[in-house]
Order: structure tokens, then C-alpha cells, then sequence
């Protein structure tokens, strides 16, 4: 069921259009690390699918990933997926990281 918009909603966007609004102040230390040796236990790889900035390659031997943490949302959902928690992640150190824009 839908409805009007009313004064005050987003306006609607696709995700892709969304994403090109949000700006990221880089902080020296990455927020996020993958134990490589974790990393290589797990066939799966969920970490490289689930991430919606694809962060995540899988590296050229297809046994551990390449993480560009650089332009991550900070969603948490890579370290969520992690079956061998290989993936240690924390919110950018104060004044750093993803800055979003509402409307
Ligand atoms: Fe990707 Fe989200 Fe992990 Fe950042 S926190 S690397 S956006 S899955």
C-alpha cells in the first residue's frame, strides 16, 4: 500500500545516488582488521558479499580478502558475518569516518 509523500520525508533515491552524497574524513589507523590466518579457514568469504561499499576482494590465490577500509559505512555487518570472527572492527577514532547527509 502506498501513500503520498508528505512535507518532511527523504526524497526518494536509489541507493547508489545515496551513497554518492556521504563524505569520509580518512583517519591515519584503519578502524577495521582481518586476521589473515583466520581468514583463510573460511571457504565462504561472507564478508566480501555482505559489504554494501565492497571493501572486500577476495585476494588473487582466492584464500584470504584485501580490505579497503578507506570508504567503509559503518554498517558492522563484515564483522557480524565473520564465522572465525577474523574481522576485528571498531568506529573510526572521534572526527573521522563516514559523514552522512540526510536529504
Ligand atoms: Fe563494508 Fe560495512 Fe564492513 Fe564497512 S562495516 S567494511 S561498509 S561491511
Amino acid at each position: 500500500m502506498s501513500r503520498e509523500r508528505e512535507k518532511g520525508d527523504l526524497p526518494v533515491q536509489s541507493t547508489p545516488d545515496r551513497l554518492a552524497t556521504v563524505k569520509f574524513k580518512v583517519a591515519k589507523e584503519p578502524h577495521i582488521s582481518v586476521d589473515a590466518e583466520k581468514c583463510k579457514l573460511c571457504a565462504e568469504k561472507p564478508c566480501v558479499t555482505v559489504c554494501p561499499a565492497e571493501n572486500y576482494q577476495l585476494s588473487e590465490d582466492k584464500k584470504t580478502v584485501i580490505l579497503s577500509w578507506e570508504s567503509c559505512l559503518e554498517c558492522g555487518s563484515c564483522a557480524l558475518v565473520c564465522p572465525y570472527s577474523a574481522v576485528k572492527w571498531c568506529y573510526p577514532t572521534g572526527g573521522f569516518g563516514i559523514s552522512y547527509r540526510l536529504g
